[in-house]
């Protein structure tokens, strides 16, 4: 196998960590660049098993910082970017739009530069890969499906960000021939998740015995995909996509918010040794997102037909999965849950 040196950006969050640990322990002749700000939602602690691993680099530094993104381009001869770091929130970007725009707006943009400055013309080499998100394509009715041809109409502060951000990867493409990919997508759930997003925030709750806050009635849909099915996905589109193409990627799993955390508490509910339907009674419904989607769907037939892609876990076994390792991993919950996150939580959900 060729050496290479890839690039991940974001991969001590959520989904990037996944994608880390996939890359360092396939490819043990890469070298894996981690480069991560550490953001609140960055966690090298959902990384120890491979720290020491040889072909692993860890580099602290913000995609938004010119300096920080050329020193690591100048220190190591990169062959290819795997692009996730991102403010991921809703939430927050409805709150503080600012960051929004400057990681994923102005970062993308500054690492596509020191992408094309340091690319030697090889297709070979240099492909700027970005992970982003169903969003961009807005919000659907009762039927149909996101492809990659549905139109963008992002409607929140997030999903514009993440739909600017795939323009100007697109657009680095078309005008100075960078070899770019894009994926969009749907909704991962598993290990590591910050405790801000609705499936972790509910265990966390319903093992506290808390609150379990769900907007609005319930009624918006989504679909969800467990997070090694995704990191498996973003391995397959960097090393066998054609160069300028889009992928959606989706669990063809969609859930009413509502029927999800049922189904969450009855499985809380037998690990906790609790009477069946006690963990129900902590739903509260609670004043909906400002704009909040009613719908995602995504088509995944394209990296299915074309790459051989298929989801490989069902939602029953991979929630019960999620579940069980947020039960034993309390620390990591623990420390994550820190004074940062409970003002947020505070101003987000009052006293509940
Ligand atoms: P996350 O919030 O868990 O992690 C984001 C990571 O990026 C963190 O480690 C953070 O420290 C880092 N980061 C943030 N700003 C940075 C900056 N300026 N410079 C360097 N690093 C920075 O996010 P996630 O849920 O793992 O999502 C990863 C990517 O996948 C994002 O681009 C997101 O838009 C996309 N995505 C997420 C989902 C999902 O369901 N979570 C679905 C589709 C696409």
């Amino acid at each position: 196998m060729a050496k290479k040196t890839i690039l991940i950006t974001g991969g001590a969050g959520f989904i990037g960590s996944h994608v880390v640990r996939r890359f360092v322990n396939s490819y043990p002749d890469y070298i894996i660049i981690n480069f991560d700000k550490l953001t609140y939602a960055g966690n090298l602690e959902n990384l120890t098993d491979i720290e020491d691993k040889p072909n692993y680099k860890f580099v602290k530094g913000d995609i938004a910082n010119e300096k920080d993104v050329e020193a690591v381009f100048s220190q190591y001869q990169i062959d290819g970017v795997i692009h996730l770091a991102a403010e991921s929130h809703v939430d927050r970007s409805i709150s503080d739009p600012m960051a929004f725009i400057r990681t994923n707006i102005l970062g993308t943009t500054v690492l596509l530069n020191a992408a094309r400055k340091s690319w030697d013309g090889s297709f070979d080499g240099k492909l700027f890969y970005h992970i982003s998100t169903d969003e961009v394509y807005g919000s659907l009715g009762n039927e149909g499906f996101f492809t990659e041809e549905t139109p963008y109409d992002p409607r929140s502060p997030y999903s514009a960000s993440k739909a600017s951000s795939d323009h100007l990867v697109r657009a680095y493409n078309h005008t100075y021939g960078l070899p770019t990919v894009i994926s969009n997508c749907s909704n991962n759930y598993g290990p590591n998740q910050f405790p801000e997003k609705l499936i972790p925030l509910s265990i966390h709750n319903i093992k506290n015995s808390k609150p379990i806050p769900i907007y609005g009635k319930g009624e918006n849909v989504r679909d969800w995909l467990y997070v090694e099915d995704h990191a498996a996905a973003i391995d397959l589109i960097f090393h066998k996509a054609k160069i300028g193409e889009t992928y959606n990627i989706g669990g063809n799993n969609e859930w009413k918010n509502i029927d999800l955390i049922r189904l969450l508490c009855k499985i809380m509910d037998k690990k906790l040794n609790r009477a069946e339907g006690e963990s129900e009674k902590l739903i509260t419904f609670v004043k909906d997102r400002a704009g909040h989607d009613l719908r995602y769907a995504i088509d995944s037939n394209k990296i299915q037909r074309e790459l051989g892609w298929k989801p490989s876990l069902t939602f029953d076994v991979g929630l019960e999965k999620t579940v069980d390792w947020y039960l034993s991993n309390e620390k990591w919950l623990n420390d994550v849950v820190s004074g940062e996150y409970m003002n947020y939580y505070q101003q987000q959900y009052g006293g509940r």
